[in-house]
């Protein structure tokens, strides 16, 4: 707790005092133990504007113990606020008497802080004083690259610790009602952050390298909870499993050697299983990805493309690649019975896909009108909350054991 080791006296502040005024020198920064603050900007006109609010946990004012320049904003207490010095000597004590590996990341972090002090500042000088969007969004973006550190040394912890987990969706032939396979999806249940969404955690696994271990767990688990699935309920060989990578998968070096394995040791057939890539992937690695993907079409893997429809305009690249389905965005799903231009777009996603024999599958179902639309469209498959949602093993087999056909 950082309270158990700032020992100086609190200081309290009631609603409307003001904790630090822009434009003074400050020595201090603020730990907040109670209460809640807002942030002020004075603007040049006299006008003042609330920027953001903090509350307990965090700090405010660090800038004045990284350096010597006024303070940026003014900061007042919205109820009665407790809070703990940290000065700038104090501050340089406690990181000179740190480790070396703690000393280099706040080097690290503190320069990069600089940076961003040094481009507002040039912001200001070309067009005035900043707004105060562009001081949130720096403070943001800063805020972040420390989170995402945080979260990607934790992201690896819980792939060696084999807390990660996969929940499978399933994918309906519309034309049946009969499920023919499953999109397998991450999940994260953090001990103490709760469950971290895809959206957050699979970025930084890219940018980080850390995906490519995890998508090979991913392979490997989906392949084996097939087999499970198959076994206990008896749908053997019709179902399939579509697993998600991304561009740094593709570029590792033994990438096919890898999947091969896979579906030798899970005793997988290949036409079972579908790779499920980004346009991105194509764009920016295309020979790479050509020849990847041939010699997984040819080993009877599918291709889909995801997200289709929200990436790269140039539909050349359809003709150069090995692609067996394209999955039309939830994007357009939703929109598509509410405007005309994005039930046109499917529409023609789906011509598109009928000419050069490709499947279609629309992601994003929640209605049983648009499962009716796109069916009257010609859209094969479908997936979306309207059939089911991304459901644990367990409950996978429950569905399947009790699935009718004629209900949906
Ligand atoms: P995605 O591949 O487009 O996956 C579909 C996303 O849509 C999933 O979000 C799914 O839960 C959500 N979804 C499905 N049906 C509905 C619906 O009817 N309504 C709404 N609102 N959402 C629906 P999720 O699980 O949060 O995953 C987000 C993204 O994270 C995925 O998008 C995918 O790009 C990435 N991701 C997830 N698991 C993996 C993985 O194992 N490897 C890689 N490389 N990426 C993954
Ligand atoms: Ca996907
Ligand atoms: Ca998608």
């Amino acid at each position: 707790m950082i309270s158990d080791v700032l020992t100086k006296r609190p200081r309290h502040y009631n609603a409307g005092d003001y904790i630090m005024h822009q434009g003074d020198v400050g020595e201090y920064a603020y730990f907040i133990e109670e209460g809640q603050v807002e942030i002020v900007l004075q603007k040049q006109d006299g006008s003042s504007q609330i920027i953001g609010t903090r509350g307990p946990g965090t700090i405010i004012g660090e800038m004045a113990i990284i350096d010597n320049e006024p303070r940026t904003a003014s900061v007042r207490a919205t109820n009665t606020c407790k809070v703990l010095e940290i000065s700038r000597e104090d501050f340089h004590r406690r990181l000179s008497g740190s480790d070396a590996v703690l000393q280099t990341i706040m080097q690290v972090i503190l320069t990069r802080y600089r940076d961003t002090l040094a481009r507002i500042d040039t912001i200001s000088e070309k067009r005035g004083f900043p707004s105060p969007e562009e001081i949130e969004r720096e403070y943001v973006l800063e805020h972040n690259a420390v989170e995402s550190i945080k979260i990607a040394n934790e992201f690896k912890e819980a792939l060696e610790n084999g807390d990660l987990r996969l929940h499978y969706q399933p994918i309906i032939d519309l034309s049946t009602n009969d499920i023919t396979g499953f999109e397998a999806l991450m999940r994260w249940e953090h001990p103490d952050r709760g469950f971290v969404s895809p959206g957050v955690f699979i970025p930084i696994a890219e940018d980080t390298g850390l995906i490519v271990s995890a998508s090979t767990w991913a392979l490997n688990e989906a392949c084996r909870a097939l087999k499970r699935i198959e076994n206990s309920t008896g749908w053997k060989d019709c179902l399939g499993m579509s697993v998600n990578f991304s561009s740094t998968d593709f570029a590792s070096d033994d990438f096919v050697d890898n999947v091969y394995n896979t579906l030798s040791t899970t005793d997988v057939a290949a036409h079972q299983l579908t790779l499920e890539i980004t346009e991105r992937i194509l764009m920016q690695q295309p020979e790479n990805a050509n020849k990847t993907l041939e010699m997984c079409r040819k080993a009877g893997m599918k291709i889909a493309i995801d997200d289709f429809g929200t990436g790269y305009s140039s539909l050349s690249y359809l003709h150069s690649f090995p692609i067996d389905i394209l999955k039309i965005d939830r994007s357009f799903v939703v929109d598509m019975m509410k405007k005309e231009s994005s039930l046109e777009l499917v529409r023609s996603i789906i011509g598109l896909g009928q000419n050069l024999k490709m499947s279609i599958v629309a992601e994003g179902v929640e209605k049983k009108e648009e499962a009716d639309t796109l069916k009257f469209l010609g859209c094969e498959r479908a997936q979306g909350y309207y059939f089911a949602k991304p459901l644990p093993e367990e409950e996978i087999i429950a569905l399947l054991k009790s699935w009718d056909n004629t209900k949906t």
